[in-house]
């Protein structure tokens, strides 16, 4: 205002991101503001309110002015019990999505290849490309499912590429996000017989499914790998776990920061899991709910994927899925698009909500289809 000169930009550091990373599209689901949010695979409904009591009064007892246990060990013999194994093969972190983390710190790196089968949950390769690990990136089946003969071409091409030992990871997603089938024991136990190394199988949505690999016992190469952010209803609190041996419960948390899991967040997790029966309660009105929208979407112009998870993936047939897309946000409900997803083109994917929220999401797709 003054006419002085405008001071001169402060000269950029001529420090950048690895060329790798700044290539990098982090992972992104568009929060619109919308009254139905059937996007991020939620649960439709808060914790019960006992827990939120319980938790509240236990805050109180949080000795706040010290650091919290750093080997999460009330927390992690509560997951210990639920799943009938020992707390030294428990590990528990911010989210799966650190779970998978850690398993890449720890095993992936420069040099070293990990498998995974597309199309899948993104953040697997991501978290692999930030890690410097090479992704072997296979191919699902027409119905979406891993086959043998495709399970062993991605481990011996791991194998002559990058020695014996590759892929270190082999992550199965089961049931897999986004297209929503568990994968059939027997092919996760091909996997673990054949596989080099850990085979991480990812329960987002374990608890939906008719099977799940916790089945198989202690297995010395399978990592499970479940969340609090689906079932459990506290996608807030940032909690995840994985079942595994010991020694890779061990090399996991020698790739962790001290004190990872906060006090408040140890707390919360063990009394959630002191709530089972009301989890059961409501993942089984979740799958009956699941039941009704296909069938609902059977009814309608669009093909509807077989789902053992809370989200069902379908495609309008007879209109551009982009179109479909925007005509529900328009009526304020907010679907997945995957529509431009390699493999998933003109596919959307709805998260199983209440039932008026699954109503009203029926009722916009009528509208939008007719
Ligand atoms: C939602 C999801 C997760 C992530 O969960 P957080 O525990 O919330 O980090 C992991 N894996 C799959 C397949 C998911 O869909």
């Amino acid at each position: 205002m003054n006419g002085a000169a405008p001071e001169p930009a402060p000269r950029r550091r001529g420090v950048a991101p690895r060329d790798d990373v700044a290539l990098m599209e982090g992972y992104y689901s568009p929060q619109i503001d919308v009254d139905v949010r059937l996007n991020t695979n939620e649960a439709p409904e808060s914790p019960p309110a006992a827990f939120l009591e319980e938790l509240s009064g236990g805050i109180a007892g949080i000795a706040f002015n010290r650091y919290p246990d750093r080997e999460a060990v009330a927390l992690r013999s509560a997951v210990a019990e639920l799943h009938g194994v020992g707390v030294e093969s428990v590990y528990c972190a911010n989210g799966s999505n650190e779970v998978l983390q850690s398993l890449l710190l720890a095993y992936g790196g420069p040099g070293r290849a990990v498998a995974l089968f597309e199309p899948t949950y993104a953040l697997h390769s991501h978290i692999a490309r930030v890690t410097g690990t090479d992704v072997l990136a296979g191919r699902r089946d027409t119905d979406y499912l891993i086959e043998e003969g495709e399970l062993e071409r991605v481990i011996a091409e791991g194998e002559r590429t990058h020695g014996g030992a590759n892929p270190v990871l082999t992550f199965i997603c089961s049931p897999n996000n986004p297209t929503g089938r568990v994968e059939p024991t027997a092919l996760i136990e091909r996997a673990l017989r054949r596989a080099p190394g850990l085979v991480v199988v990812d329960e987002a949505y374990g608890q939906f499914a008719p099977s799940s690999a916790l089945e198989l016992g202690a297995v010395d190469n399978l990592v499970v790998v479940r969340t609090f952010s689906k079932t459990w209803s506290l996608a807030a609190l940032r909690l995840g776990y994985a079942i595994a041996a010991p020694e890779v419960v061990e090399a996991l948390f020698a790739v962790t920061l001290p004190y990872h899991l906060d006090a408040l967040k140890q707390l919360a997790g063990r009394l959630a899991l002191s709530y089972g029966d009301d989890m059961a309660g409501r993942v089984e009105r979740l799958v009956a709910e699941r039941r009704r929208l296909v069938a609902a979407l059977g009814g309608l112009a669009v093909e509807v994927c077989p789902s053992d998870a809370n989200f069902v993936l379908f495609r309008p047939t007879a209109k551009d899925a982009k179109q479909v897309w925007g005509e529900l946000v328009d009526r304020s409900i907010l679907v997945r698009d995957i529509s431009t997803v390699p493999h998933l083109e003109g596919f959307l994917r709805v998260t199983i909500g209440a039932a008026a929220e699954n109503d009203a999401f029926l009722a916009a797709l009528r509208a939008s289809l007719a």
